[in-house]
């Protein structure tokens, strides 16, 4: 078994971008925030950042007391789409990629000759100075290579900024060894409280468990025999990423923060959300609305589920939150969200489903490609009006917004 996987994770990537493209920051110490508030936390801090202590979460205010230079950059969302296409380009010129990851994340997978280490590594280097290249300088990366794709992402983790890390076969079990149980992809917080049930608490005893301990850990024979493969670097096939829930929220702009802002607010999520739905071809069986509120300083939570007949139109979503909304306790509203769970895809789908609701899907196909054509606030229901300055191109780091999808 030789090298299968070139995993790739861009560093510190929106502050990157800011560097890139804003010279004055260059070798500065930034944090891009989604809004310019003492309230808000960092979504991202350069190296020079980091070393002060500020990191990815670090609230406004705590960052500037840990470093009194610190330059806050408000996240242009929009810029970090259009370089993620040059690097996707950039990495493309070299090696074709597999699968796009997140927006500062992806993966090739290795043929023939390029399997050998040596050639591995070189083609790693020309990924890297194709970034720098055709991107810019400021777009560092860590590349990994590994036998298997959870091997290679290890790697990438490895040495950060800058890295180009090979872990071999031959380098297992031992130079995985330091590494923390959390530090293992797909090792989140209930993950390893289950292994520390189990008495698990390094990643050498995690290497010791067997097949049948695994699958005590995880419930589950498929999950015990994929664990013990992947850790001992088989390639095994990816199980295809299904989404379950898809979700939308925003923080209200002060201006916002009644209940009529709120609500127009809300419906444009729930707008978004509909046509991201739609695009990405799936039905929700069900909605959840959450709110928070800002009462004497103090934040209260609510939340609420209603589960509804497998629907993709923005109408049937609209009424159901607002449905939703109806139930909810007095206050000043401060964040406002909504969930779309139970996804099921359209392939998986008995069609055709009753004549009303067919309507709807094709009033909102109609809406989503008015949209498109001339522009994203072309067509929208009368609820949003006037909101549109207020919820912004939003970036997860686990989904990248495509550019032809309306953004309201
Ligand atoms: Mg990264």
């Amino acid at each position: 078994m030789g090298i299968n996987y070139l995993f790739l994770d861009m560093n510190s990537y929106f502050a990157s971008v800011e560097q890139q493209l804003r010279p004055e920051l260059r070798g500065k110490p930034v944090a891009v925030v989604p809004m310019l508030a003492e309230t808000t936390c960092c979504i991202a801090a350069s190296y020079e950042a980091k070393r002060f202590g500020v990191k990815t979460g670090t609230l406004v205010h705590d960052a500037r007391l840990l470093c009194p230079r610190l330059e806050i950059v408000e996240a242009r969302p929009k810029e970090y789409i259009r370089i993620h296409h040059q690097i996707l380009q950039a990495v493309d010129s070299v090696l074709p990629i597999e699968a796009v990851l997140s927006i500062d994340e992806m993966v090739c997978r290795l043929m023939g000759r390029e399997k050998v280490p040596t050639e591995a590594l070189r083609l790693g280097e020309q990924v890297k100075q194709a970034i720098y290249r055709q991107v810019g300088l400021q777009m560092r990366c860590s590349v990994g290579l590994g036998p298997n794709r959870f091997l290679a992402k290890i790697a990438a983790e490895m040495h950060k900024p800058d890295g180009l890390t090979l872990l071999q076969l031959s380098d297992l079990p031992h130079r995985v060894y330091p590494l923390t149980l959390r530090d293992l992809p797909g090792i989140g917080p209930s993950m390893e409280q289950r292994l520390l049930q189990h008495g698990v608490t390094t990643v050498e005893q995690f290497y010791q468990l067997s097949l049948l301990q695994l699958a005590q850990v995880w419930g589950s024979r498929v999950h015990g025999f994929a664990w013990w493969h992947r850790l001992r670097g088989t390639d095994l096939p990816e199980a295809p990423t299904r989404r379950r829930s898809l979700s939308h929220s925003h923080v209200l702009p002060p201006v916002f923060r009644s209940e009529t802002g709120a609500r127009s607010v809300l419906s444009r999520l729930v707008h978004r959300a509909a046509a991201r739905l739609r695009h990405e071809g799936y039905w929700t069986g069900s909605v959840a609305l959450f709110v928070r509120f800002l009462d004497n300083s103090q934040k209260r939570k609510w939340d609420a589920r209603i589960r509804i007949q497998p629907s993709q139109d923005t109408l049937t979503l609209l009424r159901t939150t607002l449905r939703l909304w109806q139930q909810k306790p007095e206050g000043t509203p401060f964040k406002v969200g909504v969930a779309l769970g139970s996804l099921t895809p359209s392939s998986e789908l008995s069609w055709p489903l009753f004549d009303q609701d067919q309507k709807l899907v094709h009033l909102a196909r109609a809406m989503d490609k008015a949209n498109r054509k001339y522009g994203p606030q072309a067509v929208y229901f009368a609820g949003m009006h006037r909101t549109e300055q207020s919820a912004v191109t939003r970036i997860a780091f686990n989904r990248i917004p495509d550019l032809d999808l309306p953004d309201i």
